[in-house]
C-alpha cells in the first residue's frame, strides 16, 4: 500500500510503542520509532536507564560500573556517536596491553601479541614461550607437522586448539581470553562465530598456527579486530551515551519511566496490553496525560502501584529470561527452547590511593587462567582510560570481575564490606604488589546477567529460531543482546534493524 506523507506522519502519531527495559537495545530501538513520530513509552524496572551500561560513584570519582567501551568493528557505535554529537569524546584506551596471571608458580606475563583469539602463529615467539614453556611450545610446533584433514572440521574451539597446539596453548592463552570476553570456557565457543576464516584457513594452510598468521596477513588488521581487540570508550564513561539517548528521546517527545518493573504483555483487540508495576519509592507517578488506561493500587504493597498500558505495540528488550516469561502467552513457539544459561557475574570497583600501582604494573589489566584466582579478570581502569586518570586525581580505579558460564561469582553471598576485601585481596594478587586495606578509599558493586555470547555452539540456532517465532506476532519486535549477541557494537544495529522492520509493518502495510 502507498501513502501520501500526511497519512503516514498522522499514522504514526497515532501509533503508541512501548519499549520494555532500558538498556541500550531499547533506548535504540525506542528512538528509531521517536525518530519517525511515533509516540513512544520506555519502561524500565530499574531506577536508571542503561541496564548493563551504568555508572559507580567512588568518593566523587564517577566511573563505569558495567560496559566501558564498544568494539570498532562495524562502525555501528561511532555513526550512533556522530549522529548524538559525541564524535569529540570518543577516545583510546592506553597501548599498554594486558597480562595473563595463574601461570606455574602463581607467575603473570603480558599477554602475548599477534595471535588471534590467543592462538599463536609462532609458538617459539618469546613472549608466548613465556607463557606456555619450552614443553608448551614444542607440544604446539607439532601442529606444523600433523596431517590438517585427520580431526576434520571442528566447531569446538577448545578441541580445535588442544587437538592442534596441546592443552597449555588452550588452557594459558586461549582460555584466560574466552573467559575474560566471552565469559565462556574454550570448548563451548564455536570457531566458526568467533574466528570465522579460521577454519578454512586451517584446511589450505595445513597448520592452526599458519592459518593464524595466514588470516592475520590476507586482511592486516583483522586479528586486532576481533572482539575485545580493537575498542574505544568515550571520555566521562558510556552512560555518557546513554544520557544523550535519553535527552535525544526526550526531545522526540517519548517518554521514558524508570522504576517500572513490567510483569504482563497480552493481546488485546488490534493491539497489546502492558502491565507494569511501580516501585513504591519511585518518583515515576503517573502524569494525568499518561498513556495509562488503568491505574490502581497494588495488594501486595502499599507502596507499589500497577499501570495497565495499551500499545499498538511492543518492543521487548529485556534479558532473555524475562522476555520468555514476558511473551509466554503470546508467542508459545518460544517455550520451545529453554532459555540459555546467563552467567551472574559481579564486578567490584576499587579507588586505591596506592602510589605503587603509577607504573602499571601489568599494563591496562590481567586475565586470568581459569581455576587459578577468585577473580576472572581485573581492568586497571585508571592505567586503561586517560579520563578515568584524571577524574581520580593521583589516585588509581581498578575493576575486579567475579564469575563466569557455570560459575557463580565468588562475591555473591558476601557483604558489600567483604566483597570489596576479596577484590582487594585479589587486586593485590593479580596486580602483583601489597595492598593493605588502608589503600582502599572506596568500593562499588554491581551485579549483572550477561546474555549467552553468540559464538556460545549452537546460539546461532537458538538466536534465529527465537527471533522468527516473535516476527510472526504482528506488532512485536524484540532486542537486546540474547538476541544480537554481546556487546554494544552487536546490539546496536541489531536493534535499529529491528525497530526498522516493525516501523515499517506498522506504518506501510
Ligand atoms: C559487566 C559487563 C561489562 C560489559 N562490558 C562491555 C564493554 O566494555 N563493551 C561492550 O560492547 N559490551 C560490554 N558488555 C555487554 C553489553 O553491555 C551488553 O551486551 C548490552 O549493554 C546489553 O544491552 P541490552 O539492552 O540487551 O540489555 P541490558 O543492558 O541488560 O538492558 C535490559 C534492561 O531491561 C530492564 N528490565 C529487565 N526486566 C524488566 C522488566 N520486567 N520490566 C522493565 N524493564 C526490565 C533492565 O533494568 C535493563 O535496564 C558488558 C556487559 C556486562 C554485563
Amino acid at each position: 500500500m502507498t501513502s501520501e506523507p500526511a497519512d503516514l506522519a498522522s499514522r504514526a502519531a497515532e501509533t503508541h510503542v512501548v519499549v520494555i527495559g532500558g538498556g541500550i537495545g531499547g533506548l535504540i530501538a525506542a528512538r528509531e520509532c521517536a525518530k519517525v513520530g511515533m509516540r513512544v513509552t520506555v519502561l524500565d524496572a530499574a531506577d536508571a536507564v542503561g541496564g548493563a551500561i551504568r555508572r559507580a560513584e567512588l568518593d566523587g570519582v564517577v566511573v563505569d560500573a558495567g560496559a566501558e567501551s564498544f568494539a570498532t568493528r562495524g562502525g555501528h557505535v561511532r555513526a550512533l556517536l556522530a549522529e548524538l554529537g559525541l564524535t569529540g569524546r570518543i577516545v583510546a584506551p592506553a597501548a599498554g596491553g594486558a597480562w595473563v596471571a595463574g601461570l606455574p608458580g602463581g607467575d603473570a606475563a603480558p599477554l602475548p601479541v599477534g595471535g588471534i583469539l590467543g592462538i599463536p602463529a609462532n609458538p617459539f615467539q618469546e613472549d608466548v614461550r613465556r607463557v606456555i614453556g619450552w614443553s608448551g611450545a614444542w607440544r604446539a610446533y607439532l601442529d606444523r607437522v600433523r596431517p590438517p584433514l585427520t580431526i576434520g572440521h571442528n566447531h569446538s574451539l577448545g578441541r580445535l586448539v588442544s587437538a592442534r597446539m596441546g592443552v597449555k596453548v588452550r588452557d594459558r592463552l586461549v582460555a584466560p581470553v574466552t573467559t575474560g570476553v566471552y565469559s565462556a570456557a574454550p570448548e563451548d565457543v564455536d570457531v566458526d562465530i568467533a574466528a570465522p576464516g579460521l577454519n578454512a584457513a586451517l584446511t589450505s594452510v595445513g597448520s592452526l598456527s599458519g592459518a593464524v598468521q595466514r588470516l592475520r596477513d590476507e586482511n592486516a588488521g583483522r586479528a586486532a579486530k576481533a572482539p575485545g581487540a580493537a575498542v574505544e570508550g568515550l571520555d566521562g564513561g558510556m552512560t555518557v551515551l546513554v544520557d544523550a539517548l535519553v535527552a535525544d528521546l526526550t526531545g522526540l517527545g517519548a517518554e521514558v519511566r524508570t522504576s517500572t518493573r513490567v510483569t504482563e504483555v497480552a493481546r488485546h483487540e488490534q493491539g497489546w496490553q502492558v502491565t507494569a508495576r511501580i516501585a513504591g519509592d519511585a518518583d515515576a507517578a503517573p502524569a494525568e496525560d499518561a498513556p495509562a488506561d488503568s491505574v490502581s493500587p497494588d495488594a501486595a504493597s502499599e507502596d507499589a502501584e500497577d499501570v495497565v498500558l495499551s500499545a499498538d505495540a511492543v518492543i521487548v528488550a529485556v534479558d532473555e529470561s524475562t522476555a520468555r516469561h514476558l511473551l509466554s502467552t503470546a508467542v508459545p513457539a518460544l517455550a520451545a527452547t529453554a532459555a540459555a544459561d546467563a552467567p551472574e557475574i559481579e564486578i567490584v570497583t576499587l579507588l586505591l590511593d596506592a602510589p605503587e600501582l603509577d607504573a602499571a604494573p601489568r599494563g591496562t589489566g590481567v586475565l586470568t587462567v581459569p581455576g587459578s584466582h577468585t577473580a576472572k579478570a581485573l581492568t586497571h581502569s585508571s592505567a586503561k582510560w586517560g579520563w578515568v586518570r584524571d577524574a581520580a586525581n593521583g589516585r588509581h580505579v581498578v575493576r575486579v570481575s567475579f564469575g563466569a558460564q557455570g560459575e557463580s561469582a565468588a562475591t555473591s553471598t558476601l557483604s558489600d564490606d567483604d566483597a570489596a576485601g576479596l577484590a582487594l585481596a585479589e587486586a593485590s594478587a593479580l596486580l602483583g604488589v601489597d595492598l593493605p586495606s588502608a589503600r582502599l578509599v572506596a568500593s562499588h558493586r554491581s551485579r549483572f546477567v550477561q546474555s549467552q555470547p553468540a559464538s556460545i555452539i549452537g546460539s546461532r540456532e537458538r538466536r534465529a529460531a527465537a527471533r522468527a517465532a516473535v516476527q510472526t506476532e504482528p506488532g512485536l519486535a524484540a532486542v537486546g543482546a540474547w538476541l544480537a549477541g554481546t556487546g554494544l557494537a552487536q546490539v546496536i544495529p541489531d536493534a535499529t534493524t529491528e525497530a526498522d522492520r516493525l516501523r515499517r509493518a506498522l506504518l506501510w502495510d
